[in-house]
């Protein structure tokens, strides 16, 4: 507004109607919008002032700072190479409107990452538009309609997700049109092949399933899942989200998948829980290819990379440009860095984490863990004992392991497990800060029910009302 004051009088003459010779950066603000007295304004001194957001900055909790077994997130360490690479001028300076002509570089990167992340998941094509892992699946039942559409199978409307099944994985079923059908686990948390197949009937047009799945078990009857849905002529869906579980070891490809997602930001390392930018590229098999979303990134006998609009059957666009290409950037430099054994280890080293954790926590007798015993990257524990013996809750625990300067799991997620706290510690952690951690949630659970419902006490802002903040959000800092 000062600057429209001083350099286009005109538009600001016409804006507010007010004379051309009362055009001054004070003048210039309408009377009615102008203080009549100075607000109480801290006088401070500039040492004052980089303490106060300094210390505003050190208020924050990040992957940086500690554990952060945030299940299901997979907050890992983001190595700081990515980084740097994405922020160098060359890159952080394309613009997406330039021709492509002078963003080759650009262009190969994320045509050799595509054909990295169909050898890391078993794919034939990848498209990296989708900005989130929930993008992603959008992008997954839109190639499922237009599957079915191009096969004339219109009948379709029902996709079946299992009771683990993540929230966005609903809410992008009913986004895409189709009907959520949720089915039943089985005592050992896993699909139940005979409610399944009860189910898939020609009415479905997909089975969507996380694997390992969100109570971190692998559903080692895979193919015969892919087997019965194929034979009802269903698609298949893979919620890359627990990727980090299984990277170099097995591929959703081989497990049958037709369509699969990645989140780059958990699996690939980009820093996230802050809201983004993130990336969902979505992978498919040769039977969903001409339905991607143009433009693709292609590559010309003479070794230029162009993109391609020419895609008849194409579902159209489902992000502008071309994605987010930092977030691409970053994983391909990971990716790289790592190597496929670099990412077996990834996998291994996450696992053996979460199995660590597991078995010291159980051997305890606080908490339970329901289901199956086998876990891979994560586990999903049980406070209902304690509930039924000390009125103390899930969130009561999670609080309180803020005062000791921990972040907390998830909590109450996924449904299927009462008073859940679902623990990724993902390959980042050294054994001293697993056992930290390991030592944090006994203790807590032998504490006084009183403090732990009282907690945080150590922490700048106190237990918050959150059903408060989510019914009666207030949006705006009013200074009085
Ligand atoms: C995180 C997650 C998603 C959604 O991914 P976003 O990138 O957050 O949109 C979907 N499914 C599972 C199992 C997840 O953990």
């Amino acid at each position: 507004m000062y600057h429209s004051a001083v350099y286009n009088e005109p538009l600001l003459k016409e804006l507010v109607g007010i004379k051309k010779e009362s055009i001054s950066p004070i003048n210039s603000i309408p009377k009615n919008l102008q203080k009549t007295k100075i607000d109480d304004i801290p006088n401070l001194d500039e040492t004052q002032v980089i303490r106060h957001f300094h210390h505003l900055s050190q208020m924050n909790y990040g992957v940086d700072s500690g554990i952060y077994p945030l299940g299901s997130c997979t907050m890992k360490y983001n190595p700081r190479l990515c980084e740097q690479i994405a922020s160098w001028d060359k890159f952080s300076n394309t613009h997406p409107f330039q021709d492509y002509s002078t963003a080759q570089g650009n262009l190969q990167i994320m045509f050799e990452l595509e054909r990295m992340l169909c050898e890391i998941t078993g794919m034939d094509f990848f498209c990296l538009q989708p900005a989130a892992g929930a993008h992603g699946e959008f992008l997954g039942l839109l190639l499922t309609r237009a599957y079915h559409d191009y096969n004339k199978d219109y009948e379709r409307n029902e996709v079946i997700l299992p009771d683990t099944s993540h929230g966005t994985n609903p809410a992008s079923v009913s986004m895409a049109g189709y009907k959520t059908i949720e089915i039943p686990s089985t005592n050992e948390g896993t699909v139940d092949l005979d409610v399944l197949e009860k189910t898939l009937s020609n009415k479905t047009a997909c089975f969507m399933l996380t694997n390992p799945n969100t109570l971190g078990i692998f559903e080692s009857e895979i193919l015969k899942i892919s087997k019965l849905v194929h034979k009802a002529g269903s698609l298949l869906y893979y919620d890359g989200a627990n990727m980090n579980a299984i990277m170099g070891k097995v591929r959703p490809g081989d497990m049958g998948f037709d369509i699969v997602h990645l989140n780059l930001h958990k699996t690939f390392s980009t820093p996230h829980g802050g809201g983004g930018p993130g990336s969902g590229p979505v992978g498919v098999n040769i039977k969903l290819e001409k339905f991607l979303p143009i433009p693709r990134i292609a590559k010309t006998k003479d070794c230029t990379f162009v993109l391609d609009y020419d895609a008849p059957d194409s579902i159209g666009k489902i992000k502008g440009f071309y994605g987010n290409f930092s977030v691409l950037l970053k994983a391909y430099v990971y990716i790289l860095m790592m190597g496929y054994d670099g990412l077996r280890e990834v996998s291994e080293t996450a696992v053996l984490n979460s199995n660590y954790m597991k078995k010291k926590i159980l051997d305890k007798k606080r908490y339970e863990m329901p289901y199956a015993n086998l876990r891979k990257h994560e586990f999903v524990l049980s406070c209902e004992k304690l509930k039924q013996i000390k009125d103390v809750r899930a969130m009561d625990v999670a609080k309180r392991l803020l005062d000791y300067g921990f972040h907390p799991p998830t909590v109450y997620f996924p449904l299927i497990v009462k008073e859940a706290l679902m623990i990724e510690p993902t390959e980042s952690e050294s054994k001293d800060d697993l056992n930290r951690y390991i030592n944090a949630l006994i203790k807590i659970a032998d504490e006084n029910p009183e403090t732990l419902k009282n907690a945080p006490n150590n922490c700048p802002v106190m237990r918050v009302d959150d059903v408060g903040a989510t019914k009666n959000p207030i949006l705006t800092w009013n200074m009085v």
